[in-house]
């Protein structure tokens, strides 16, 4: 097989960690396996060159941002091929430029536009391990070094799994695969053998932040088989992230989510008039509020009742934008004190009483739900902040996730 692994900031964070790393792709070498690994920087390495440069200047071209962050994972990957060498096993590092990937203009933020893997295939051929520096490619049009983003080691390994047609990209953090929700919540938490592309994004973007979004998303589009898994405990078989398909079994509820970071905005008695919920979201939209839920309700008397709810660091903008919409509503308020719990899992397509199931759930304990909203997938519910962690407790018993 050719596996392409992924080693984050934790796991290459030591001289000893990266000793740790070498050892667990010889183990894979030693299994027959063809081997390219993309590492990150040592943990805390990017924030302490942002801070080197912020000493000369606040506003420093992004180029040369780009210039200075990519070295910190070409210090990982030279090291861990020094090491491999020394220790026997074939080795060459790479960076960006020699594993040909080809990025957009966008200095610290770019988009890889192609990857070419000749460099990598030649190598591979020659049996040699390939260590590529994460994070990183060239732009398009100037040739000058260009980072993916913070993050973007993920992304890095991705893409090459996907152009280079691995047979599976496993992503090595300090945690051992996705659990049907957070273990420091509920200690029954369990680790999940396989989970879809689309319940991962659904938990990932509700708030289990194990895996990096849009790499997710590009595994999705290129039809990768990411595995999340631990460095820390490489003999732990960690989680299988794949098409709906490659499941056989699929569970009705895989995970509970939360996201605590989450305010209602609530605009009551506004004047029914057709065009304001248009006005209203296109504000938000024009200053890149992310709305999620969105509930509106027109009472007796013909006033609507509009609530909705943005991300707690989108707060103070939100507000601004609020202001032109004061007379065209009784009152606006605002409450911070509220999380949104979800039941994500691709089985409740062809179930039913599902949801009925969750809210028995929260009334047993007497939580009161506020708002509620359901997609294919997914059942999410906004509840008082202090409850929290209940309802993640009380919705795992629900669906026994323990078992
Ligand atoms: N070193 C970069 C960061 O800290 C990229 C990565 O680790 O994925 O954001
Ligand atoms: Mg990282």
């Amino acid at each position: 097989m050719l596996k392409v692994l992924k080693f984050g900031g934790t796991s290459v964070g030591t001289l000893d960690r990266i000793q740790n790393v070498a050892d667990i792709i010889k183990t894979i070498k030693d299994d027959g396996h063809d081997v390219i690994a993309v590492v990150s920087a040592m943990s805390g390495q990017t924030n302490k060159l942002l801070e080197y440069a912020e000493h000369f200047s606040k506003s420093a071209m992004p180029n040369e941002i780009d210039m200075l962050l990519s070295s910190g994972e070409r210090v990982t990957s030279a090291l861990l091929s020094i090491a491999l060498n020394e220790q026997g096993y074939k080795s060459t590092s790479m960076s960006g430029r020699e594993a040909g990937i080809i990025t957009n203009n966008d200095h610290t933020k770019a988009r890889i536009e192609s990857i070419n893997t000749d460099n990598m295939k030649n190598a591979i051929s020659d049996g040699k391990v390939i260590i590529v520096a994460g994070f990183q490619g060239i732009s398009q049009h100037t040739s000058r070094v260009s980072t993916l983003g913070r993050g973007g080691s993920d992304l890095t390994a991705v893409a090459i799994a996907g152009a280079i047609k691995a047979d599976v990209c496993e992503i090595y953090t300090d945690v051992d695969g996705i659990y049907t929700t957070d273990p420091r919540i509920e200690p029954k938490a369990k680790k999940l053998d396989k989970i879809s592309y689309d319940e991962m994004l659904e938990l990932a973007s509700l708030g289990a932040k194990v895996l990096q979004n849009r790499s997710v998303e590009m595994a999705k589009k290129l039809n990768v088989n990411l595995v999340s898994r631990s460095s820390f405990t490489p003999e732990v078989e960690g989680t299988l992230i794949t098409k709906e398909e490659n499941i056989m079994e699929k569970p009705v509820v895989s995970g509970i989510a939360l996201d605590k970071n989450q305010v209602r905005v609530g605009m009551y008695g506004v004047t029914d008039r057709p065009g304001i919920a248009s006005l209203i979201f296109t504000a938000l939209a024009d200053s890149n509020i992310n709305v999620d839920m969105i509930v509106q309700t027109v009472g007796v008397d013909g006033k609507t009742d509009l609530d909705f709810t943005i991300p707690t660091t989108d707060w103070e903008i939100c507000k601004e934008v609020m202001k032109q919409f004061e007379n065209d509503a009784e009152n606006i308020d605002y409450n911070e004190a509220i999380s949104k719990v979800s039941i994500v899992g691709v089985g409740m397509k062809s179930h039913t009483g599902v949801a009925s199931k969750a809210f028995t759930a929260l009334a047993k304990e007497n939580i009161n739900i506020r708002i509620i909203s359901t997609s294919e997938i997914k059942i999410s519910m906004i509840i008082e902040e202090k409850y929290s962690e209940l309802a993640v407790r009380s919705l795992h018993d629900a669906y026994n996730l323990d078992k």
